[in-house]
């Protein structure tokens, strides 16, 4: 087979040289510096670090070899690609305590066009992988009839919304669970932030965020 990145004869689905390229686009590659209070990677720490202020964390930048991927995942020609994205999660997932994964729903435009939900796919790879349950508490809400609305009505409408409330959520708060919201990319982090007050409300729920890339 060939390399999913180069097209480069290789065993697996990155070859050698693409996944170095990978792991050097990492921040705990790139920072030489760590937040004295949880350890994570930080690029300065004169700055606050993201993790202990709001619970967010990203693997790297939106750049180079993780923005290619990226977009190829996203038009949606290699579902495959979610085995390369899914490992990147790991090393993040395992420094925080019982982590129970809420994937950030696709857009139902990214859905149709694609045929899969990137999010859930990864989550429940990492499910099957490492037994991390996952559980989908949010949807993109009213976004079918999106061409016969405003613009102001397509924004207000392109949201993200509860699902129908869950109730094994109590039960994975009584037994200690970590609730982490899980997204490809972070451009403005008002998709995470919104994800994060809708389980605020809805569930009493202080939930932490992971992408792979920050834009
Ligand atoms: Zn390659
Ligand atoms: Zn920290």
């Amino acid at each position: 087979m060939v390399c999913i990145s180069c097209g480069r004869f290789s065993d697996a689905l990155l070859c050698p040289i693409c996944s170095e390229e990978l792991r050097r686009q990492s921040y705990a590659y790139r920072y030489s510096e760590r937040c004295p209070s949880c350890s994570r990677p930080l690029q300065d720490v004169a700055y606050p670090c993201p993790f202990c202020l709001t619970g967010f964390q990203a693997y790297g930048s939106y750049t180079g070899i993780v923005s290619n991927l990226l977009n190829q995942f996203k038009a949606g020609e290699e579902k495959l690609l979610s085995r390369v994205f899914a490992p990147l999660y790991m090393p993040m997932l395992a420094t925080i305590e019982k982590p129970l994964l809420i994937p950030i729903p696709a857009s139902k435009k990214g859905f149709s066009d694609r045929g899969f939900d990137q999010m859930l796919l990864i989550c429940r790879m990492l499910t099957k992988r490492i037994g991390y349950p996952t559980l989908r508490l949010l949807v993109q809400k009213g976004e079918g009839q999106s061409k016969f609305l405003s613009l102001a009505e397509r924004k207000e409408r392109h949201t993200l919304t509860l699902l129908h409330l869950d109730t094994s959520v109590q039960m994975y708060k009584n037994a200690g669970y970590t609730f982490v919201l899980l997204d490809d990319i972070c451009t403005s982090g008002s998709t995470l932030a919104t994800g994060r007050a809708l389980l605020a409300q809805g569930y009493g729920i202080e939930a932490r965020s992971l992408v792979i890339a920050m834009v």
